[in-house]
């Protein structure tokens, strides 16, 4: 048997790391050095993506069916409850699904982040963010994330700045070893900004809208530049495709489904799981979820279309940077069609999709124009933890994606080892809402209040969890 080989994308952020699939009997990573967002190099996650593409089947009701019959019995039980019915996707698909995810959505379409919160002037700043050749070349560089963790790719470009001479400042909850300058979150209001700074921050489903406020503040006030990196493949697409829908949050969508006004929700290529508490989830009378890799969800119904690797269609990254997919498949937009009722043609989705853009063709190495209009002033409040001990997620590719990978631990410092008298090589007990969970632990450069988290223990509310810890 002969390898078939795609050129693709990495499902795992919105960087946008090109890279080479090879198929064959089992999947092989090869790398791809002329993509322009990542030369060729990968993250940890992004050489793991044999393990993350797990083989699916269409199901009905736990029995297994064609993708044709998943997706009618989807469109049957969408029109029972019509009016019922949410859609949600954070992207992890092309442009051209989400496009016809959108027609497909009555009036209910939810991309996760809640843009209700954020001023509508804001949108774009925060949908597309800046290239990365501008990283290299900035003078002063304000991280409000942890690149090692959470967006791997972009560690060679501040380095690369650093060499130039840039002033990296990480704002964060342990000292980065890259940064020249270490600060704490809440001792921000002490750090000068200037028009020659650019700000780093992240924008996901479950960022505090105090805190993006904030950001965009600080960025807005001093003239300075600001970048938002998101952590679905696709994410910038799946904002600028649904542009001007009417959209809900995911805090909102939660609501809908406690209240019961939302009883059937179709996931397209988002993992509900991960985004929305299970006792929700259980109060649905359907879940449909149309996916290319095996969710670790009892869904009612499960569409299953190709992997992303196979689908033939258009990603955008952080940078706005539009990229073609090497595959042919389009079989998950027949699915979405079936649901919808109607025949989406991809050359007219295609179509679409460039006239958003701006450009007459997909091509990697040019970054479409985009506006970036000017935002007006902006209140914000951020909370910092008020708890004696608080549990920081820090959300990274194999925490949204529920990967396993070699960090089941937590870090804390070293007086909090002292303090609690833990034995090296010993567990941490962890108490929060009712539960407890013992943990290996590791020191690390962080406040005494903090334990940071690249896992997700089942004990979280949100990115920041107050707990009690003992030995
Ligand atoms: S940085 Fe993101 S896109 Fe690139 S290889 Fe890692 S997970 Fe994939």
């Amino acid at each position: 048997m002969s390898d078939t080989i795609y050129s693709t994308i990495c499902p795992g952020c919105n960087f946008g790391c090109g890279l080479y699939i090879r198929e064959n009997r089992a999947l092989d990573v090869d790398f791809r050095k002329s993509s322009p967002a990542n030369a060729g190099k990968l993250c940890r996650f992004g050489m793991s993506l044999p393990r993350f593409y797990k083989p699916i089947k269409s199901m009905v009701d736990g029995k297994e069916t064609s993708i044709e019959d998943a997706a009618k019995e989807a469109a049957k039980r969408i029109s029972a409850g019509k009016g019922s019915t949410a859609f949600l996707s954070f992207g992890n698909t092309t442009c051209e699904e989400l496009l016809a995810l959108r027609k497909a959505s009555e009036s209910y379409l939810c991309t996760g982040v809640n843009f209700e919160g954020l001023p509508k002037d804001t949108y774009q700043t925060l949908s597309v963010g800046i290239p990365y050749s501008e990283i290299e070349n900035a003078k002063h560089i304000v991280l409000f994330i942890d690149p090692y963790e959470q967006y791997p790719l972009i560690v060679r470009r501040l380095i690369s700045a650093k060499n130039k001479g840039a002033k990296i400042t990480a704002v964060w909850w342990k000292d980065l070893a890259l940064a020249t300058e270490n600060i704490r979150p809440e001792d921000v209001s002490k750090l000068q900004f200037t028009k020659d700074s650019l700000i780093i921050a992240d924008f996901h489903p479950f960022s505090d809208v105090e805190q993006v406020k904030s950001v965009l503040s600080l960025a807005k006030n001093a003239g300075a530049k600001v970048t938002f990196l998101k952590p679905f493949a696709n994410s910038t697409g799946a904002y600028i495709m649904s542009k001007d829908a009417k959209q809900k949050s995911l805090a909102q969508l939660v609501d809908d489904i406690n209240k019961g006004t939302i009883k059937t929700l179709f996931c397209l290529e988002s993992n509900p799981l991960e985004l929305i508490p299970s006792e929700a989830l259980g109060k649905l009378t359907n879940l449909i979820v149309q996916t290319g890799q095996a969710p670790d969800t009892k869904a009612n119904i499960v569409i299953a279309h190709e992997p992303l690797y196979k689908k033939k269609g258009t990603l955008i990254n952080n940078e706005g940077r539009a990229q073609a997919l090497g595959g042919a498949g389009t079989n998950g937009l027949d699915a979405l069609g079936i649901v919808a009722g109607t025949k989406f043609d991809f050359n007219s989705l295609h179509e679409s999709v460039k006239k958003a853009l701006g450009v007459a063709a997909i091509d990697e190495f040019t970054i479409p124009k985009y506006e970036r209009p000017a935002y007006g002033a902006i209140q914000a409040a951020p909370k910092q933890p008020e708890a004696k001990t608080a549990l920081v997620s820090v959300f990274n590719p194999f925490m949204w994606s529920n990967l396993s990978d070699d960090n089941d631990f937590v870090e804390l410092s070293l007086n909090t080892v002292r303090a609690l008298k833990l034995l090296k090589g010993g567990m941490l007990m962890i108490k929060s809402n009712g539960s407890a969970i013992e943990k290996r632990f590791k020191v690390a450069p962080v406040p005494d209040n903090v334990l940071l988290s690249c896992r997700k223990f089942g004990i979280e509310k949100g990115t920041i969890t107050p707990v009690e810890i003992s030995r």
